[in-house]
């Protein structure tokens, strides 16, 4: 345990509820690792706290927060600047100081990107299958667009909501980049191998044995299987694609990562890859004894 003194900053970690948080693991074995008078500690935000909290992290002088459900969109009300990127996305999972006040970013999605590339994950010219339209889904199509995807077929149970991240994304791109289905309508994505990010909640502890498509002829067609899922470390839908021949891989590495990202920013020191690669290790770990 290092020294806590006087010099000591303090960033920490707002959401409702925060206790299952793996975050606390992940960012103060950074701070000890480089050597950074720092502590991270997650804090409980009832609901209708959200504007207070934030004022109350300025007043406390907090280095850096990050946000989770459920008020990653809302605390956007609440900040003196905000990334162009979280912007777009939607957003922000961090918080910056600056001048008065805090900064806005989103480190998931450069998390992801990031996790992608050291699995060997190509994105660039692809055509990329999202299953879910969640707030995390909507997130990974603009990712997606920004990092050079040929297009990307978004899959959801309630096909309205699917249609309306589409909208949205075309709208971003100014084109025709994203198109919406129904789970049932797999049969329409072009291609024989797909890249498929699983961006849905179905499969996640304790529902394990779930997976949000069961459907054989589905998986025949799965070359890479990204599930954003990171408990269970290995989820139905990644048993699935590796039963069909295809690669697998959860959504640790993106965890790790996007506090990676966030620990950069609100200190200004690289995370080496043996940390980084230490992190996935000690998730793997925390994660199996659950
Ligand atoms: P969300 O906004 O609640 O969206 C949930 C999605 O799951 C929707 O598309 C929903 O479909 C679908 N879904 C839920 N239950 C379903 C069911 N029984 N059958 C079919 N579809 C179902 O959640 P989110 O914020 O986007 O998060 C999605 C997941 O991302 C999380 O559960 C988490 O595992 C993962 N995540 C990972 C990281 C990481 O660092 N690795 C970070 C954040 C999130 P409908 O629209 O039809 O309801």
């Amino acid at each position: 345990m290092r020294e806590i003194d006087g010099h000591t900053r303090t960033c920490g970690l707002i959401g409702n509820p925060v206790a299952h948080t793996q975050s606390p693991l992940i960012q103060n074995h950074m701070a000890q690792a480089t050597g950074v008078n720092l502590v991270y500690v997650p804090f409980p935000v009832a609901q209708g706290n959200l504007e207070a909290a934030v004022k109350g992290a300025l007043a406390l002088d907090l280095l850096g927060l990050n946000v989770t459900v459920p008020y990653k969109s809302d605390v956007m009300s609440y900040l003196a600047e905000i990334d162009p990127l979280a912007e777009r996305i939607g957003a922000v999972n961090t918080l910056v100081r600056c001048e008065g006040g805090y900064k806005g970013y989103n480190t998931d999605m450069p998390g992801l990107y990031r996790a992608m590339q050291q699995d060997g994950v190509e994105i660039a010219g692809r055509n990329v299958v999202i299953l879910g339209a969640g707030g995390v889904a909507r997130a990974v199509a603009v990712m997606l667009l920004e990092k050079g995807a040929a297009g990307a077929y978004i899959l959801n149970r309630t096909v309205d909501k699917a249609r309306a991240v589409a909208e949205e994304v075309n709208g971003i791109a100014g084109r025709s980049f994203a198109q919406a289905y129904a789970l049932s309508d797999y049969g329409q994505i072009p291609g024989e191998k797909w890249l498929v990010i699983q961006a849905t909640s179905v499969g996640m502890h304790p529902h394990v044995d779930c997976a949000v498509m069961e459907e054989p002829a589905f998986y025949r067609h799965v070359e890479t299987g990204y599930d954003l899922i990171f408990n269970p470390g290995v989820t139905r839908f990644m048993k699935l694609t590796e039963a069909a021949g295809g690669r697998a891989y959860n959504g640790a590495r993106m965890l790790v990562y996007q506090g990676v990202i966030a620990y950069e920013l609100w200190t200004g020191v690289t995370i080496g890859q043996d940390t980084a690669d230490e992190l996935c290790r000690m998730m793997a770990q925390a994660l199996a004894v659950r």
